[in-house]
């Protein structure tokens, strides 16, 4: 038995038949879509340490060459620049499928974008795993959950989604990504993963992509009031990158489909947050109340009693652990955009 594909050993069929790639060589050959984004290349970074060869294939929406740079020169690393809404092919054992703007700023800026990302990316990504019988893991999010009716969540929630909101590009787009994901799996054998990630935080976060820690850590930062939306009663659970990591590792390796969710279950309310943000990082921070925006979820906090079970994993990083360890790297990243500017 080798690592390579279902049938014991890559092959590709370019009408020449099966030819066996790499015999002897146990490394293993993974791509990684999104890679070149936040979680994505934290991922890629984990998978060349532990030395399989990995394919980033990115369009750059939201990622960024700065992120994956450091792996430049490696003959283990390959990046692509590709939109995985168009067709491609590869020969590989495992596809981490993460190609989506994940921030609500960046996927509300095309929406119609945004779902032709989950369902014919997806759709392509799945289409590639058939041929080649690579392993397939998707990541999807709580979003599927919705507002939530049912707290904390659990995967067997259905959810309480909004079919017609400005969300639904993003959590009806990730629904039908898991539908499709199961249904290449029942239908065509496709070995399948499926994550529910909860909110994650870390550095090469994008400094202004809307997110609620990238905000609070860049204005904390930058000595400008944190915004809180709304009451700032809303509730979220915040998990540092690289226990996600280990997550999906942990996953694509282990032997259950899910879905499974990934998330640190501490719950905070968006107060709660502004008030670790300013221990960490600026006791005179302020903060400034700005109306929410529609369809906010009210609270989210994620079961993971699951993947503590089944998957031997949880989350070892608390939010007053995570936090200063993202603070160097955006320090860096606003000094050097001030230099920049020329200020
Ligand atoms: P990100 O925006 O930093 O990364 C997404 C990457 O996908 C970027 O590099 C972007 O350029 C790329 N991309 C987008 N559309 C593409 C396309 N059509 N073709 C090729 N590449 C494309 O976001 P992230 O936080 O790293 O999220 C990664 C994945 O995890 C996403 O699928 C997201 O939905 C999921 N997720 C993230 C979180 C979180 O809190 N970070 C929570 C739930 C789910
Ligand atoms: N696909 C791809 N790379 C491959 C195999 C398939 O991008 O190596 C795409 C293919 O173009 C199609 C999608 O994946 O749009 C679904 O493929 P599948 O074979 O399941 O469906 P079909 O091509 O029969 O519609
Ligand atoms: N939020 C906030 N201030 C900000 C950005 C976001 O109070 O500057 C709130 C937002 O209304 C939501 C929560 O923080 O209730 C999490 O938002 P985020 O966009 O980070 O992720 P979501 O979980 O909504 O996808």
């Amino acid at each position: 038995q080798t690592d390579f594909g279902r049938h014991g050993y890559g092959k590709y069929t370019n009408g020449v038949g099966r030819v066996p790639v790499g015999i002897g060589n146990r490394r293993k050959r993974i791509v990684v879509t999104g890679g070149a984004g936040f979680v994505g290349s934290h991922l890629v970074d984990k998978l060349i340490a532990r030395g399989d060869d990995v394919i980033v294939i990115d369009n750059f929406f939201t990622g960024r060459k700065e992120n994956v740079v450091h792996l430049f020169g490696n003959p283990r690393f390959e990046l692509i620049r590709h939109d995985v809404v168009e067709p491609i092919l590869l020969e590989v054992d495992q596809i981490y499928h993460l190609a989506c703007p994940a921030s609500p700023v960046h996927y509300k800026h095309n929406p119609v974008k945004t779902i032709k990302t989950n369902v014919m990316g997806t759709l392509n990504m799945l289409g590639l795993a058939k041929r080649i019988g690579a392993r397939f893991l998707l990541t999807s999010t709580s979003e599927v959950y919705g507002d939530p009716l049912e707290h904390p969540q659990k995967e067997t929630y259905w959810g309480h989604v909004n079919p017609i909101g400005v969300r639904s590009c993003y959590d009806e787009g990730k629904r039908v990504a898991e539908t499709l994901t199961m249904d290449y799996h029942r239908g065509d054998g496709v070995e399948v993963r499926i994550a529910r990630i909860f909110n994650t935080y870390g550095p090469r976060m994008c400094l202004d992509d809307g997110r609620v820690v990238s905000n609070f850590v860049a204005q904390a930062i930058r000595k400008q009031p944190m915004t809180v939306y709304g009451d700032g009663k809303q509730t979220r659970s915040f998990q540092y990158v690289s226990d996600l990591v280990y997550g999906l590792i942990a996953l694509m390796e282990g032997e259950h489909i899910g879905p499974f969710n990934l998330g640190n279950p501490g719950e905070f309310t968006m107060l709660e947050l502004a008030e670790v943000v300013k221990e960490t990082i600026d006791p005179s921070a302020t903060v400034e109340f700005k109306p929410n925006t529609a369809d906010d979820p009210h609270k989210r906090k994620p079961d993971i009693s699951k993947a503590k079970e089944l998957l031997n994993w949880e989350p070892k990083i608390s939010l007053k652990e995570g936090l200063p360890r993202m603070v160097d790297d955006f320090r860096n990243r606003i000094l050097n955009e001030d230099e920049g500017r020329g200020s």
